[in-house]
Order: C-alpha cells, then structure tokens, then sequence
C-alpha cells in the first residue's frame, strides 16, 4: 500500500454552546480534516484543531507543515515501512503535534487496514466501551449550576468544571454546582494554568473544607512551572493532574521523575499521535500513574482515535473525550459511537472513519 497524494480540508462544525475556559472563548469547531490516499483506493482519516491558545498552532501553521515539512516526508512510501514512517514524521519538523498528531492518526488508519485490523486490537486492547465526562464552561455560578443539572439530566455522571476566570469566585460556582446537583456527581476541575500555586493550595483547601468533594484539580497553574505544580501535588488533598504541562513522552518522563503530578492528561494534539502517546503511557504505566485522555475542540475524527487509545490502554482510567458531544451536528460517517457519555469502540479496520459531509478541500 502506497501513499499517493495527501488532501487537506477545512471542517465546520458549530458548538452547542459557546465553549469558555480561563485560556479562550470558542464558538464552532474549525479543524483541518487530512486524507491520506493510496494506491489500493483505501484512506486514511486524520484531523488537527488548531487549539493556539494552548498548543499555538493555527490553521495556517498547521496548513504550512503538512505543505513544507509532512507531505513531503509520506508521499510515495509504503504504509508497511510504518515504524520509519513513524521516526521521519516526527522529525521532518519539530514541535507542530497537531499537524503531526493529525498525519499519525491517519497512518495508522491506513496501518489497520492494510492489516485488517481495528487499531484498538492493534495496540493489544480489550475494552470496548469507555465513559467521558463533560466540559462545564466557566461563567457566572448560577449559570454553571444550571449547565451542571443539563449535564446530570442527560446521565452524565462526572462534570469536568472550568475554573480560574475571576479565582475569588471559583469557590462559589464549586459551591453553586455542588448544591444543584447533589452529592454523588463526580466533579474534577481544570484551572487552565491560572492559580499561583499557594493560591491553588489555598483555594483547593477551601473547597475541600466546605466538603464540595473534589475529585482531581486539572494544571493548576502554568504549564512551565514544574515546582509550582509539584508544589501543589505535595500541599494539596486534592490529587493534582498535569495537562499544559505535558506535550511531549519527555515532558511526561520529567513529570513522572519529579513526582510533579499525582496524574497524566494525554492529549494527541499536545504529544503528537498515538505513536507518541503509547510511550507516554508505558512510563506511566511503568510508575504507577493514572492517565486520562483529553481532546481538545475536536470533531469525531481525531476524538475517534483518541477512543481506540483509550479501549487499549487500562492506565487511562480518566476519560475526557466530550469533543463531538459538544458538537451540535457530526458530519462524520464512521468510527466510535458516541452516546452522550457512552463511547463505544467499532471492529472496523483501521480507525473505521467512512467518510465525511462538508470537508472545504484546500488547493496546495
Ligand atoms: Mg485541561
């Protein structure tokens, strides 16, 4: 199986809501969709969010590695020659994993079919169905309150809530949620990198004294300060997990052997692909720390991949992959089933990505 040429597109996909945290303010997903072509007729699907508030890329950059760098290093090869595939992506440019991340995933779209292999079982997995939370945006208490009790409506049992705009009102809307949804909700939180770490100490106790029932406290505060987050993990009760402070396998193996984070946020977008996410979470795996696995604003195609990891890897026990059920329509034909929480698996070989409805091909 050859590789012939590479497409990109813009998708369009309008959110439910406005989606709010401490770093930006989005309305409707825009993501570059990629398709890898072959000589045998197959494709593979990959997508990249230009998400430049935390990874800084954007859709031209993204756009602007796959023209320069990416397409370049793939076309006219053998899917089969994978694990070199694999070496030369990730070093025909550096940083950019969303446009990597994006060319990865459909890889190993393309690796499972010429295999005949759905990607979870590839990568040795037995899980077929995993459950996410969902993103609460951060505004007004009252007004995350009433998100909360949609959320709760529609079975979501763990609310993933956004903090940090405002920190002196963080308590309150804890305590707005906590009291409209009741006690046996699981509520995680994600600061977005904006407490100082005394601060997140400081609010994290108050929260915990007024028994709102914390799960986990998501970065804190900025993602360079490896000694402010270990500062919390050390003083807080609340287990601590690195998001923004995690991109790459050795940003995770500098975590891991500071003991800065109590858990790991994998993210395709910040590591670069699947390829690079297995060696995060073999070294967690290795040291005994929990995973969960996030997304960014992501349609189904890249969520889809990030679900094949999931089902395939028992150390992400923390599943944060509400991308497409914030979406308000899905103009993807394939890959897992996304019922509100529920996500389910497909045996479909590859990724099992069909096809997708309103892709803007760009001339390259
Ligand atoms: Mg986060």
């Amino acid at each position: 199986m050859k590789i012939t040429e590479v497409k990109l597109g813009i998708l369009s996909v309008p959110l439910r809501v406005p989606f709010k945290t401490a770093l930006r303010s989005v309305n409707s997903v825009e993501d570059i969709i990629v398709e890898i072509h072959t000589d045998t007729g197959q494709i593979g699907y990959g997508e990249a969010p230009p998400t430049g508030a935390v990874t800084g890329e954007t859709q031209y950059s993204i756009i602007g590695a796959f023209k320069d760098h990416i397409i370049k290093t793939i076309v006219g090869r053998d899917v089969d020659d994978f694990e070199n595939l694999m070496k030369d992506l990730n070093s025909c440019i550096v940083k950019n994993t969303s446009a990597k991340a994006a060319c990865d995933m459909a890889l190993w779209d393309l690796y499972g079919q010429l295999h005949k292999i759905p990607v979870h079982k590839l990568m040795g997995g037995s899980r077929k169905k995993i459950i996410t939370d969902i993103t609460i945006s951060v505004n007004d208490p009252e007004e995350m309150a009433r998100d909360a009790i949609d959320a709760v409506k529609r079975k979501y049992d763990t609310l993933k809530v956004k903090v940090g705009i405002d920190p002196s009102l963080d308590v309150k809307r804890l305590e707005a949620i906590r009291k409209a949804v009741g006690p046996d909700v699981r509520i995680r939180i994600d600061a977005n990198q904006a407490w100082k770490p005394k601060e997140a100490v400081r609010i994290l106790d108050s929260m915990q004294e007024k028994l709102l029932d914390i799960e986990l406290v998501e970065q804190p505060v900025k993602a360079h300060d490896y000694e402010g987050l270990k500062y919390v993990t050390d003083h807080s009760i609340v287990p601590v997990l690195a998001d923004e402070s995690v991109f790459s396998p050795e940003d995770a193996m500098t975590i891991l052997n500071m003991k800065a984070a109590d858990l790991i946020n994998i993210k395709l977008m910040k590591c670069g692909g699947l390829y690079n996410a297995l060696k995060i979470t073999s070294m967690a795996e290795l040291c005994g720390v929990e995973c969960m696995i996030g997304c960014m604003l992501e349609a189904k195609i890249s969520v889809n991949a990030a679900v094949h990891l999931a089902c395939a890897k028992q150390i992400i026990t923390k599943i944060d992959l509400d991308g497409p059920v914030l979406c308000s329509e899905d103009p993807i034909e394939g890959g897992a089933v996304f019922d509100e929480k529920e996500v389910t698996v497909t045996d479909d070989f590859g990724l099992g990505i069909k096809s997708v409805k309103g892709i803007k091909y760009l001339d390259l």
